[in-house]
Formats: C-alpha cells, sequence, structure tokens
C-alpha cells in the first residue's frame, strides 16, 4: 500500500533529481553563490572602554536628588568649626585628608589661635607641630599663615563673604571657598565638587564631563540654587555611607531603580589608575 507519507518522500527525492539535471552553467553560478561567505574579520580587540553613564531626564535626575535628600535626611558639613574662620581652616586642612583626621586636631589648633589676627602671628613650627598628624603639613601651615595675614590686612579680621575675596587667600581655591560660603554664611556661589560629588554625579548620569568646574555648572543647571549647598552635603554622604568607589552598595540605595549605573558602577566615575 503507498501511503500519504511514501508519496512526500518520492516528491521530494523527485524534486532532488531534478535540480542535479540544471544546465552545467548555472549549477556553477549557483555553486559561485553558495561559496561560503570569506570568514569576517575578527573585530579587533579594543581595551574596553570606561563605561559612559546613560543620561536621564530631567524629571528622573530631580527625583533621584528628592530621593538622596530624604535618606540622608542628616547630611550636613562633617568638619567641626565655630565660625566662618575655624570652618575656613578646617577646609583647607581636609584638602588630601579625612574629616575625622582633622577633626582630631582643630579643636588644640583652635584653642592656641582662636582668630586669624592669632594665627597670623603664629611661628610655622608651633602650627606644624600641632598639624604634624596629617598631610601635607607643612604646606598647609604656610597657607594657614598667609590667608590668616590675608584676612587681618585686607579683611579687618573677618573671613570675606564672596567667592572672588575668598579664592584671592593663599591655599583657598573654588572648593573651599564654596564650602564656606555655603555652610558658615548660606551664600554659595556654586555646588562643592569635590571626590564624593564628582563621582556620584556621574554614576547618577547627572553630568558626562571630567572636570569639577563643568560638573559643578551641570549641578547648578540641574538644582535650584537654595539647593546648591545641600546638595554637596547630600552627594558627599551618599558617596562616604552608599555609593563608595569600590563596590557601591546599590542593593541598599534609594535610587537604584533609575539610577542608569546601578549593579554595574564600579567602573563609573573612578580615576583611572596609574601606569606602573
Ligand atoms: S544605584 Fe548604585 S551606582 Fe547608582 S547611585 Fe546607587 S549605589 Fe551608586
Amino acid at each position: 500500500m503507498v501511503t500519504a507519507t511514501t508519496k512526500a518522500a518520492k516528491a521530494v527525492i523527485k524534486k532532488g533529481s531534478s535540480a542535479k539535471a540544471k544546465p552545467a552553467k548555472a549549477a556553477a553560478a549557483k555553486s559561485a553563490a553558495a561559496k561560503p561567505a570569506a570568514p569576517k574579520k575578527a573585530a579587533a580587540a579594543k581595551p574596553a572602554a570606561p563605561k559612559k553613564s546613560a543620561v536621564p531626564s530631567k524629571p528622573e535626575r530631580l527625583e533621584m536628588f528628592r530621593r538622596l535628600a530624604e535618606y540622608h535626611s542628616d547630611a550636613h558639613c562633617e568638619l567641626d568649626h565655630r565660625n566662618a574662620f575655624e570652618l575656613l581652616c578646617a577646609t583647607v586642612l581636609s584638602a588630601q585628608s579625612t574629616d575625622v583626621a582633622v577633626n582630631k586636631l582643630t579643636p588644640a589648633l583652635f584653642e592656641r589661635y582662636p582668630t586669624a589676627a592669632d594665627m597670623a602671628k603664629a611661628k610655622p613650627e608651633d602650627i606644624e607641630a600641632l598639624i604634624s598628624r596629617i598631610g601635607m603639613y607643612r604646606q598647609k601651615t604656610k597657607s594657614l599663615l598667609a590667608l590668616a595675614e590675608g584676612i587681618v590686612t585686607n579683611h579687618g579680621g573677618e573671613v570675606p563673604r564672596t567667592l572672588e575675596e575668598l579664592t584671592k587667600l593663599r591655599g583657598v581655591g573654588r572648593k573651599t571657598a564654596n564650602v564656606v560660603l555655603g555652610v558658615a554664611f548660606g551664600t554659595p556661589e556654586g555646588v562643592v565638587v569635590d571626590t564624593h560629588v564628582q563621582r556620584i554625579s556621574q554614576r547618577l548620569g547627572w553630568t558626562k564631563n571630567d572636570e569639577p568646574i563643568t560638573i559643578e555648572q551641570d549641578l547648578c543647571a540641574l538644582l535650584p540654587k537654595s539647593e546648591w549647598d545641600h546638595a554637596s552635603h547630600v552627594l558627599i554622604f551618599h558617596g562616604r555611607r552608599v555609593c563608595k568607589a569600590i563596590k557601591p552598595d546599590c542593593e541598599a540605595c534609594p535610587v537604584n531603580d533609575i539610577c542608569p549605573s546601578a549593579f554595574d558602577a564600579e567602573l563609573v566615575g573612578r580615576k583611572a589608575g596609574r601606569a606602573r
């Protein structure tokens, strides 16, 4: 008995035989066409490019800030101080040092030199002895003496209240000046961009820039002026407690559903390793 399957099989065989009977020219053409394509050149091995954050929309960025500010509701300047002069000195001392280390030595420093006038008259070796436990203490001693002298000579002993005047003091850059303006006077002229603010802003996709000044411009454009000082503390708290340079704790982060670097942040916003 010839089943349907047998019929179908025969039809396939017949079709195959007719293909074999094609003229030689056509067969050759087909054979050429059927030639396997030359293997593609293997893609050149590129060095892994640093991961770039996507850019979330402005409402998403503002939502991230709202949540981070809520999460770090106790965010504040962690340098101990009682007035603008002490904050200025503490901030100068904090360059390349931790706030904790600075807070350990400033009580003795400020007890001995409570005002700019007192510090301007100090002997360098006396200040050095008080701050020698932190890095670059000789350089920082020179800065403290010069800035105290500048405050006495040019500002009647009072810490000036503008970015322009502050940054004319020795050892006082834009970042230090904005710390003093924001924290001591409540009149920031920008956002403080330290290593934490830089890294977190890049990871959150708030900036594509690498330079503090352009990152600051991006942050100032994003946030209302009333938040400039607060924002830097929030981002610094987040950088110290959650979004650390190595092993950021994305699991615990309140913005892990909208952060473009979530669970993949290690290479974003970190300084390139030094060539050895
Ligand atoms: S989700 Fe991760 S990378 Fe993004 S801000 Fe939070 S801790 Fe940082």
